[in-house]
C-alpha cells in the first residue's frame, strides 16, 4: 500500500466485474477510499473515524464467529473492537453475549452493565436478566445460596420493566427449589404459579411446572383450598382467583407434619425475598 492507492473490495475503475460474484468480492487496486466525512475533518476526526471502521469491522466478524458457536475467537476480536472504541454500547452487549455463552457469568454481567451506561436498551436488559439467571443457578449448585438470591432478585426486578419475559419461567423454577431447600413449600407452590404463568402458550413446560407444583401438596396441609372472602366459594390453592365471584384469594399455606419435612429443614439460612409472594 503507497500513499495514493490502496486494496479494497470492487472494481475500482468501473468495468463492473466485480458484479456476480458474491462469495469471493474482487479485489481491486485503485486511488484510496475516502469516507465521506473525513473531507475537511481534522486528523483527530480521521482517526475516530479509522477507529470506529476498524471496531465495526471487528464487531461484525466477532458476531460471525458468535453465531458459528466459535465463542473464544469472537472474545479476542470483540476485546479488540473495544480497544478502538469503548463507548459503544453494541460492543460491551455482545462481549456480554460472548461471555455468557462461555458460561462465564461474572465477567459478562459488567459488560451489560456497561452497555446499559451507553444505551438503556430492553434487548440489552433481558441479556442481561437471563445472565443473572443462569448466574444465580450456577451458585445455587455450589451452595451459594445468599449470591444465588441476590442475582434473582436483580433479575426479577429487570423482568418487571420488560416486555420479553423469556427465562422468568426458570427465575420463578430456581427461586421455588430455594423455598423447597428451605421447607417453606407455600412459597414453592406460589412460585410455580408464576411459572406457569410465565410460560402460558407452551404446553410442554407447562405440563412441567404443574408436575413441579402439585408435587409439592403432598407437603401443604391445605390442600382443599381457601374459603373466598367474598362469597364462601372454596378456592382451590392451585388458583388465585375464586371461579365464582373473580374475588382475589390469597392462601395461607401450612405445611404438613411429616417425616419427609425433616429432609428438607435441616438448618439452611432463611431467605427474604423483597416483593411478596
Ligand atoms: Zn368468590
Amino acid at each position: 500500500m503507497d500513499e495514493y492507492g490502496e486494496w479494497h473490495v470492487g472494481d475500482p475503475i468501473g468495468f463492473g466485474n466485480d458484479v456476480g460474484s458474491p462469495e469471493v468480492p474482487y479485489m481491486g487496486y485503485g486511488p484510496k477510499k475516502r469516507e465521506e466525512k473525513d473531507y475537511g475533518a481534522s486528523p483527530e476526526e480521521i482517526e475516530r473515524n479509522r477507529k470506529d471502521n476498524t471496531s465495526r469491522t471487528l464487531r461484525n466478524e466477532a458476531e460471525r464467529l458468535y453465531d458459528a458457536g466459535r465463542y473464544s475467537e469472537a472474545l479476542t476480536l470483540i476485546n479488540v473492537a473495544i480497544e478502538n472504541v469503548s463507548t459503544n454500547a453494541n460492543n460491551w452487549n455482545i462481549k456480554g453475549n460472548i461471555l455468557d455463552h462461555l458460561g462465564n457469568y461474572e465477567e459478562a454481567i459488567p459488560c451489560y452493565d456497561k452497555a446499559l451506561e451507553l444505551n438503556s436498551d430492553d434487548v440489552i436488559k433481558h441479556n442481561k436478566a437471563a445472565t443473572l439467571v443462569s448466574n444465580a443457578y450456577r451458585l445455587f449448585l455450589l451452595g451459594d445460596i445468599d449470591g444465588s438470591c441476590l442475582n434473582l432478585g436483580e433479575a426479577f426486578k429487570i423482568f418487571d420493566g420488560i416486555d420479553d419475559k423469556r427465562c422468568l419461567d426458570q427465575a420463578w423454577d430456581l427461586r421455588a427449589q430455594i423455598f423447597i431447600r428451605n421447607g417453606d413449600y407455600g412459597k414453592a407452590f406460589e412460585c410455580y404459579k408464576h411459572a406457569l404463568e410465565a410460560v402460558k402458550n407452551d404446553e410442554k413446560l407447562r405440563s412441567e411446572y404443574m408436575q413441579k407444583r402439585d408435587g409439592l401438596l403432598k407437603y401443604l396441609d391445605n390442600e382443599d383450598g381457601t374459603t373466598c372472602p367474598k362469597c364462601g366459594n372454596l378456592v382451590p390453592i392451585t388458583d388465585n382467583f375464586c371461579i365464582r365471584c373473580g374475588a382475589r384469594v390469597k392462601h395461607e399455606y401450612k405445611n404438613k407434619k411429616s417425616e419427609s419435612r425433616s429432609l428438607y429443614s435441616d438448618g439452611v439460612t432463611i431467605i427474604n425475598f423483597d416483593d411478596d409472594i
